[in-house]
Order: structure tokens, then sequence, then C-alpha cells
């Protein structure tokens, strides 16, 4: 690992942003609109609000969890975090109507809570922050001609990267690369520099951050993100969740044992001190690694709490440089984590503002096969997806290379629709939100995001694998009925089967591909009847799986009203039961990140057991 230090840091500097149109501060009462991913207390719209005078409507609508199925934990993180932000507003004397899923006058529509709202309250002007979806961005802006207030957009300035920077980034470049974006990231905000150089003189590790298990396994085994215990509020909407939306996919238990997210501001900077602590140090060289049992292994499972405000990308940099400039962590796992939220998470946001609300109709590979029923529930003999997926069901979590390398990897190599499967990375994820989900999965997992003569924006070529990289990754093959390294017939792993299918099927589009002219090189070795046999066994899988026709032309399904996605007779994985809270919380960071909420986060937090056996050397 490279323990380099920075010979000299300077605070990470705060973007310019400047509002769509500038307020008239003297214009009041303000209709003040918050959203369930703007769960941002050092939000501008709050700054310039005067509690005295304006109201902040804050609405739990049903649309929102059945315009795409909603696994039961995402709504009810949605809502938990909503009322938990709500209550805080209230305390800090702010007025906030706030409608719950079961008023009895609930439109269940954005748009028809506002109109309420408005003919209530009466307001000069109607303030919010830039909604992070295309779908209601434009809910919004039909608002301007449906009143005779004006409608005041404001920038979000939670994100580092206000849409004019990266749109004058991208500006006149032939592709978009994440790695030229991040570089150019670590300059303007100035993180892990040394003068115009990177600290150390790399600007990544990427190459070192490959490393698997071996056959051991992960030792120390990881330390589980810590949970919280669910308080009144949370076990009210776990109960109002599954009445409202009983067919709705994953799994939740009504008492609230195994719902664990932090709900609060407060309940998120304990998380991410629990991984800045205990799981940051490891997790650059196995940021790829997988292992049964161990759905989260190094990762910070912070992204559901950043993606709703509750905590900033500038909290989680500090945080992690702070662990680097004190030793506690090496370079190579920081720089890694802090490529993830100035880099790739930027990066895709901007790619998701650029490319428009078009961008989620695209499917450039031209595949149009349906999603296995499988996604769903988990039921399969195949070890990966079942662990993989199952987690998904279970927990609502999977780590990235779970995502891309095994879920996302099979439903490209697969043929799904890109549309569908991006819908269920939506659905089914804690963190899901779309302009997370899309870019990630239209560009990155499916590599359908081409347009015009661009073959592709987001990535330059698929990320599609065999059996043999989910075996060296992993201990999923050794549990499983299927041979990673057999390409046709029964007993063929379905990965290896689909990956060497796929390469025939887009033969002519990648033999032009640079980085993929070996690869076709070797399927040309193969001769006549292997290449027959691998178009059987993956066109029987296709029909096993009800994945039908992959290459007729079809609108994916967007209509899941009459769908029972509720897993209830899937048996139940063992979660960890939660854990009482140590007598003292360890805290290495600075005590000021913290101090506003440690103790009232105390009170509820539990935390696994510490492993007591020695840290490996990564190799
Ligand atoms: Fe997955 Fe294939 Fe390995 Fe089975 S053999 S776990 S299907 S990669």
């Amino acid at each position: 690992m490279n323990n380099a230090r920075p010979k000299q840091h300077t605070p990470l500097r705060k973007p310019v942003v400047v509002a769509s149109k500038k307020p008239d501060m003297d214009v009041h009462p303000v209709l003040a609109v918050i959203l369930g991913d703007q769960l941002d207390i050092d939000a501008r719209l709050l700054r310039e609000l005067d509690p005295a005078r304006d109201t902040i409507l804050m609405m739990e609508v049903a649309q929102e969890s059945e315009h795409v199925p909603s696994h039961v934990q995402r709504t009810v993180l949605f809502l938990s975090a909503m009322r938990h932000f709500a209550a805080e507003l209230t305390r800090r004397g702010f007025n906030v109507r706030y409608v719950k899923l079961d008023d009895a006058n609930n439109t269940h529509t954005f748009s028809g809570e506002i109109s309420r709202a408005v003919k209530l309250a009466k307001p000069a002007r109607i303030s919010i922050t830039q909604p992070g979806e295309h779908r209601v961005r434009a809910m919004i802006a039909g608002l301007n001609g449906e009143f005779s207030i004006p409608v005041e957009i404001q920038e979000d300035e939670h994100f580092l990267t206000p849409p004019a920077t990266f749109a004058a980034w991208a500006k006149g470049r032939m592709s978009l690369t994440m790695e030229y974006f991040y570089r150019e990231q670590r300059r303007r905000l100035n993180i892990l520099m040394d003068g115009d150089k990177p600290v150390s003189g790399t600007w990544n590790y990427d190459h070192d951050n490959r490393v698997s298990f071996g056959k051991a396994g992960p030792t120390p085994r990881p330390h589980r993100p810590c949970t919280f215990k669910p308080d009144a509020i949370t076990r009210d909407v776990i109960k109002i969740v599954a009445e409202r939306f009983p067919r709705a996919p994953g799994r939740v238990e009504p008492a609230g044992e195994t719902f664990g997210w932090p709900v609060t501001r407060a309940d998120a900077l304990v998380a991410l001190q629990d991984f800045i602590v205990h799981r940051l140090p490891l997790f650059g060289p196995y940021e790829d690694a997988m292992w049964t049992d161990e759905p989260f292994v190094y990762h910070s499972v912070l992204s559901p709490m950043l993606n709703r405000k509750l905590i900033s990308p500038r909290e989680c940099v500090a945080a992690a440089l702070d662990a680097f400039e004190k030793g506690k962590a090496p370079l190579q796992s920081v720089e890694a984590f802090i490529r993830q939220i100035i880099g790739w998470r930027e990066f895709i946001r901007g790619i998701y503002d650029l490319e428009g609300p078009t961008y989620a109709e695209r499917n450039s590979m031209r595949q149009f096969g349906k999603l296995p029923d499988l996604y769903w529930t988990g039921k399969t003999d195949m070890a990966c997806m079942n662990a993989c997926i199952g987690q998904v069901v279970d927990r609502a979590y999977g780590h990235h290379i779970q995502r891309l390398m095994v879920t996302g990897n099979f439903a490209l190599m697969a043929g799904v629709h890109p549309r569908e499967i991006s819908d269920w990375y939506l659905a089914m994820y804690a963190d899901g939100v779309d302009w997370v989900t899309l870019p990630n999965t239209l560009g990155m997992v499916m590599h359908a995001d081409g347009t015009g003569k661009r073959t592709s924006v987001v990535g330059t070529k698929p990320y599609a694998a065999s059996g043999a990289y989910i075996g060296r990754m992993s201990n999923y093959c050794t549990k499983c009925r299927y041979e990673p390294a057999k390409r046709h017939g029964e007993s063929a792993c379905p990965f290896t089967v689909l990956y060497w299918d796929f390469l025939r099927r887009h033969r002519a589009r990648f033999e032009k591909n640079p980085r993929m002219g070996q690869i076709i090189k070797n399927l040309d070795r193969f001769g006549e009847e292997t290449v027959t046999q691998i178009t059987i066994s993956a066109t029987k899988i296709r029909l096993e799986l009800g994945i039908g026709d992959i290459d007729t032309p079809r609108a994916p399904k967007t209509d899941h009203s009459r769908d029972d996605y509720s897993t209830k007779l899937v048996p139940a994985t063992q979660l960890p039961s939660l854990r009482q809270l140590p007598s003292k919380l360890s805290h290495t960071l600075s005590d000021t990140l913290f101090d506003a909420t440690k103790q009232e986060a105390a009170r509820r937090v539990a935390v696994p057991k510490k492993a007591t056996a020695k840290r490996p050397k990564p190799r």
C-alpha cells in the first residue's frame, strides 16, 4: 500500500453556485417544497426562509412508490427519513405542512399536493431546490403555468460540480472519459494535490485495487456497517408501508428487526465515521472482491444517505482526508473512495443532466429481452445470482462490483432490455434514484447509451465477463452446481455460455473496438461446432428464464400496477440481530464533525462486535 502523505493540503473549497433565477428575498410568504431526496439541512432554500412567514411543504405520495415498483425498505427509508427531517425542521422553528401517506385528503401526486398547499398558504412565490430527476423537473416546470405566482428553482448546492462547470468541461470533447474529469476535479477542488501534481505522483491506484480474498476468505472478517434500531417513527412507517404496498418487492419485518438504515443526519454521520474507522483502510485493495455471506465487505454503504442529502460529499471527503492525514488509512484506499465521491458520482450526475430526458430511451445495443423473474426473488441455482439478488431482497443493498459484474453482467449478456434492468436497479436498492441508476445502468452496465455516431457515452467497452471472472473474484462458484470453465452443455456456467454468445451476437460491433480485438480472436478459434453448441445452450437458458426474443424491438415494460412482487414465500436469510451499543464509540475523526450529533446518535446506534484477527497484507 502507498502510505505517502501530502506535503500540504488546503481545505476543500465550496463550489460557486448560482441560482437559476435570482430570488427576491423580500417577497414573502414563500411555499418551500422539499422532496424526499432533498433532506439537506444546510440547503440554501432553508437559509433564505423566514420561519415566521413561510411554509415548508413535504409530502408522501403513493405515485413515487408506484411509477416503478419500490423495495419496501427503500420506501420505508424515504418516508422515515422525511418524517425525521420534518420533525427537525419543526424543532428549529419552521412551519412545516407534512402530508402523510395515510392522510385522508392526500391526492398522492406532487402537483396535487402543491396545489392544495398553495390554496391554504396563499404564498407569494414557490421555491424548490432543483429536483434530481427529469420526470419531477418536468412536473415542477409545469407549475409555472398553473399558478399566478413565480416558481423559483434553486441550484442543488449538495453537489461539488455546478451543471455549468460540467457542461464546460464536456464541451467539444469527442468522448467523455471519467478519469480525465476526475483529474480535473482533483485540481479544481484541490484534493490530494501537491501543487499541480497528484500526491505521491499517481492519480489513481485502480490497477492495485483488484485483489481477491484467496481461499481463506476475508481475514479479518469485514466489520459490518453499524445498524440503527428503528424508533417509533420508523416502526409506524414500516406498518403503513406494509399495509399500503402489500405487493411491493423486498422484505422488511413488521417490527423492524431487519431494518437498520440510518434515517437521520445524526445516524448518517455515525455511519460515516463507522466506515472511515473500520472499513476504509481495506476498501481500496478489496473494492472488487466478493464473498458469500459478506454483503458489504469493506464498502462504505453511505450512498442511501448521500443520495437523500443527509450527508454531503464534502463531509465524506473531509473525513477520508482526515483519516489519511492522521495515518489511519492508506492513500490507496483514500484515493479510491474519494474517486467515487468527487469523480464517478459527480460524473454520472453530469451525464444525466447533459444528455437530457431522452437518454432513458436509448438502446444502442438493440437488446429487447424481458427481465427474468429471478431478479425479484433471487430464486435460482446460479450461486452468484442467488447470493447477490438474495441480499438485495433482504437488505435493499448490493455493492458496486455485485451490481456491475454479477446482476448487471448477466442482464447485459442475456440480452435484457436496458430500461427494464435500469428500472430494477431504481426499484430494488436503498440508494436508488433516477440520476444515479440510469447512467450507471444504461451507460456502464448495459453499454447501451450510444446515439447517432457515438457508440457509447459512459464507457468505451462493455463490462462483459464469463464465470471465470466471478470465480476469480469470489467464492460463489465453489458452491454452485455449474462449472465456470464449461462453455456449453447442461453443467456449463450460464455466465460463460452467455459471454461467448454475447460476443458472437455483437461480433461485428466489437471487432472494430481496439480494446476487444483479442477477445474476438479467441472466439474465432473455437470452430463452428463449438459456437453452434454455445448458441444452443444460450437459447435454452433464455427460454428457461423467460427472457424471450431479444432481437425483435418492443417497448420496455413500464406498467407494473398488476404485478405482485412480494417475496413472502422465499425463506429469509439470517440477518444479524441488532446489538447493544458498546459503552464507548471509537472516535478517531475530528470531533468538530460529530460533536453536534454523536450524543443523539449514540443513544440509538448498535455497532457489531469488533473483529480480533490480524489484518491481511494486500497482495
Ligand atoms: Fe455464478 Fe457460474 Fe460461478 Fe455458478 S459457476 S457461481 S453461475 S459464475
